[in-house]
């Protein structure tokens, strides 16, 4: 072997010459190759003179390091390129990886260098102002080598431990879901009005900034070259840039020339009562502002106009017996989770009422621990100097008496005043009103939960645990005038089908509780749309008289038809007049998911043999036990799906696209399609079809949600056909009832509904207008039935109503039960359930014209498939 070569792994910054460290350039120019991604290469090129530039067309990172590796072996000084630092999701692990794999050490091996870059979460941060200046990290969003489990699983821990993050690799054409998902974790943590930066193409052409929030960052351009930075709860947005503050405020007076600390003093843990030092040597006390000189309010200087952080000077106040301005070192509070009581001046208005109060509050409450940092604020005058009603908790003295606000936010982009829940309390009432409610804060409060977030969370809850008091109770009046201001509990209202068979509408409560037990910060209430209690009506009772503000209606249902069309938006109609007060937000049935196919691949892989008489029998001989061994092989097997079955083709036609979903990702010989009820072909039918089409095994499931009448009638009818063709081997799985994607699915749609995420409303909607009219008038315009709207279909929502104005579900039962006896102008409905479809009707459907079932192979039984990878 010849000398050994020299590997330099270079970042080259965000991409403009000027970001590249003379040291990379250095380093590029002692390289005798180049290789990297040719994009990056293309940038770099100007720098490039005497350089062989290696392999551009390789794409893959893992040939390119190896190409390195094998270069560098054979003696040459090879630079590798990454865009940014290449140890930041660059080429450096990856070529260390290659080295390792060989064996490579450090001593006998080739020389690795790796120089370093100016990595995205900087160049982008740059750009944003100073976002990063307090503790953040980097999360890449890819999933092509990280499990997605992981990757949520860093997102979750840096949302909740309140870290700056940067997401690379945000988007692509196929990663789509993954930046969507993200936010959704960090909204558990962060207030929707968090800011967010969305960075592309730093220092390179076509760059391009925008500062947006958490809530509406997915209205913007994200893609491969962006970065996505979103900022922790003390980011704030100035003049469109992003700062995040790393807490100067606390020990110094930022707009003032002199500071109250001296230099000497900065240091003392008195003066770091958040400190670790603190913490262990006072326990609790250390953490209040009472470690400084003396009990001390500490008091931000807020004129009404004030923004949150101005106070440049002290507008101090304090009990009167610790008056002592030297104790008071602090324009800020210190950091932290706990009470800060502060008052106003108690200026020359001498509102000395308030001031006995103040102090009580600040000796019983002041750095107490909360679950999130809570300010109290004390006024003494109906002035509200300093914004008591923007605060958390402020208690405002007014003519002789106290008034309660709760809940405000004083700033971002959803600032809004506190809501005056009491008045005309004396002192002992107001103090014990403050206290109950950060007593409740503390123990019902969920860790980092805002105080504001809590309040709207609990709603009226927190507003009747008030003890002694004469005074009056506002917050029930003004939600129900104003729901925009109203802080009141969100529920959500579940609304399953109901059936006759009790045990079904046991297992969707016991549905509905798994769910409510995963997201126990919800209140869940269940209800049916017929056949069982509550009603759509009574559910909606049971939310508003538990205080709910907003009432998310999510379905349990499959697809969408009749009942997530019709149904449930006139329930939803019915109680806005009863409520006006109350707003209700619509979500979206299960619909159409690859997780839905999961799990008829797990019934597939569940499901059980029925009925083979012989079998025992048979099982006695040698070669019968061969028979009975050889599995019929997916070719010869065909997996029958049976729906339920209506009126809407839009459900049917849903339902037919699962099974080709199905079949897309199995080897078997078909997947066909059924309904138990009112569509074709029926499950006897469709049982028929199988055996025509020559199945030599036919796996059949059901495509319920959960037990009931219909399951019963699946079963019987499997089980004869299955009795009555001894041939065949036939399967039969579960209903989807206990799976546990199914309850995936349905805390998505919980999820997406309160996130506002479903993509339509039914409200505007001009056919369901049309549709309720003809819904209420059908026994008179049965004749008017045949208009078809069919085509207006949504995402789930939207509403293919056509068959529904005459038929929606509660007279497609009174049909059946014989109250429609005059003639149908166009009548779709199919009396007879069990039609048999023959051999020849699959031959007028099928374009296969004369093929017998036998020649019929997978492939011209799905003609319009493009050839799929196996
Ligand atoms: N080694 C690179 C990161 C490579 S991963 C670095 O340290 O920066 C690719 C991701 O980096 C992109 O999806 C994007 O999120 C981010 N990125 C790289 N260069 C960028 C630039 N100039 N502007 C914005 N984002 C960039």
């Amino acid at each position: 072997m010849s000398k050994l070569g020299k590997l330099l792994i270079i970042g080259f910054g965000p991409g403009a010459m000027e970001h590249i460290t003379g040291c990379a350039l250095a380093a590029l120019e002692e390289s005798e190759a180049v290789i990297g991604y040719s994009t990056y290469v293309d940038l770099i090129r100007p720098l490039l003179r005497h350089q062989e530039v290696v392999g551009t067309g390789m794409t893959e990172e893992v040939s390119r390091a190896q190409e390195a590796v094998r270069r560098a072996e054979a003696g040459q000084t090879i630079a590798v390129i990454s865009s940014g630092d290449a140890g930041v999701y660059g080429m450096a692990g990856l070529v260390y990886e290659v080295l390792i794999e060989r064996g490579w050490t450090p001593d006998t091996g080739v020389k690795v260098e790796v120089i370093p870059g100016i990595s995205a979460i900087q160049s982008c941060s740059s750009l944003l102002g100073a976002p990063i200046m307090h503790d953040s990290c980097t999360i890449s969003l890819s999933d092509h080598l990280t499990p997605w489990e992981s990757i949520a699983a860093r997102v979750e821990a840096a949302g909740a431990a309140d870290f700056v993050i940067a997401f690379y690799n945000p988007r692509s054409g196929k990663r789509t879901r993954q930046i969507e998902e993200a936010r959704q974790i960090l909204l558990r943590y962060r207030d929707p009005a968090t800011p967010v930066g969305i960075v592309k193409s730093a220092y390179r052409d076509r760059q391009q900034t925008i500062v947006t929030t958490l809530q509406d960052m997915l209205n913007h351009e994200i893609g491969m070259l962006s970065t996505v930075i979103v900022g922790n709860s003390a980011t704030i947005v100035y003049e469109g840039l992003l700062v995040t503050p790393r807490g100067y405020g606390r020990k110094y007076s930022l707009g003032a020339d002199t500071q109250v600390l001296k230099p000497h003093e900065r240091l003392r843990t008195s003066a770091e009562p958040w400190s670790l030092a603190a913490a262990l040597a006072g326990g609790e006390a250390s953490t209040t502002g009472q470690t400084l000189a003396g009990p001390v309010l500490k008091v931000q200087a807020e004129r009404e106009t004030d923004a949150v952080n101005a106070g440049a000077v002290l507008n101090v106040g304090y009990p009167p017996e610790v008056n002592e301005p030297a104790a008071v070192g602090l324009n800020e509070s210190p950091p932290g989770d706990y009470v800060k009581v502060k008052t106003c001046g108690f200026c020359d208005l001498r509102k000395e009422g308030a001031r006995a109060a103040a102090e009580r509050l600040f000796q019983q409450l002041n750095g107490r621990s909360t679950p999130r940092e809570l300010q109290i604020s004390v006024t003494g005058c109906g002035m509200a100097c300093n914004s008591a009603v923007l605060e958390d908790i402020g208690l405002i003295y007014s003519k002789g008496s106290f008034e309660l606000y709760l809940g405000g936010k004083k700033s971002g982009r959803a600032a809004h005043a506190g809501t005056r829940v009491r008045e005309g309390m004396n002192e002992e009432e107001a103090i014990a009103a403050v206290t109950a409610v950060v007593e409740q804060y503390c123990a019902q409060g969920y860790p980092n939960e805002r105080f504001y977030t809590f309040f709207e969370r609990m709603g009226r809850g927190i507003a009747v645990n008030f003890t002694s008091s004469k005074s009056i109770l506002h917050a029930e009046h003004k939600h129900l005038q104003n729901p925009e201001s109203a802080h009141r509990r969100t529920a959500v209202l579940l609304v399953g089908h109901g059936s006759r068979v009790e045990e079904g509408n046991e297992e969707l409560r016991s549905f509905s509780s798994l769910l409510a037990a995963r997201r126990p910060e919800l209140t869940i209430e269940t209800c049916f749309i017929e056949l069982s209690a509550p009603s759509i009506s009574e559910g909606i009772d049971q939310c508003v008289r538990g205080g709910a503000g907003k009432v998310y209606v999510v379905p349990i249902i499959l697809f969408a038809a009749g009942h997530s069309k019709l149904d449930i938006p006139m329930a939803l109609d019915q109680a806005k007049l009863k409520y006006p007060g109350v707003e209700f937000i619509y979500g979206r049935p299960i619909g159409v998911q690859e997780r839905a196919v999961d799990i008829l691949m797990d019934r597939i892989a569940g499901a059980m043999p029925l009925s083979r008489p012989q079998a025992s029998a048979r099982l006695e001989t040698a070669a019968a036990l061969l028979e009975e061994e050889a599995k019929v092989p997916d070719e010869d097997t065909i997996v029958l799906i049976m729906g339920r079955g209506g009126s809407d083709p839009d459900a049917n036609s849903d339902l037919c696209k699962l099974t080709r979903m199905l079949w897309e990702r199995t080897s078997y010989k078909s997947v066909e399609a059924c309904f138990i009820a009112m569509a074709k072909p029926s499950l006897n039918a469709g049982l028929e079809r199988c055996l025509a089409l020559g199945a030599r095994k036919i796996i059949v499931l059901p495509y319920l949600l959960f037990t009931g009448v219909l399951m019963k009638q699946f079963s019987e009818t499997v089980n004869d056909f299955a009795e009555a063709h001894p041939e065949i081997e036939v399967e039969a799985g579960s209903y989807l009832g206990s799976h546990p994607l199914l309850s995936a699915m349905l805390l998505d749609r919980i999820d997406e509904t309160i996130a506002g995420r479903t993509a339509a409303n039914c409200d505007n909607c001009k056919y369901r207008d049309e549709a309720s009219i003809h819904h209420h008038h059908h026994h008179h315009h049965h004749g008017e039935e045949g208009h078809n709207h069919g085509s207006h279909g949504g995402e789930g929502h939207g509403c293919g109503h056509g068959h529904e104005c005459g038929h929606g579900h509660e007279c497609g039962h009174g049909h059946h039960g014989g109250h429609h006896g005059h003639d149908h102008a166009q009548d779709h409905h199919v009396h007879n359930h069990e039609t048999t479809v023959g051999v020849p009707a699959i031959a007028a459907e099928e374009p296969t014209g004369t093929l017998t079932p036998s020649d019929i192979s997978r492939d011209v039984l799905h003609p319009a498939t493009a050839p799929k990878a196996r």
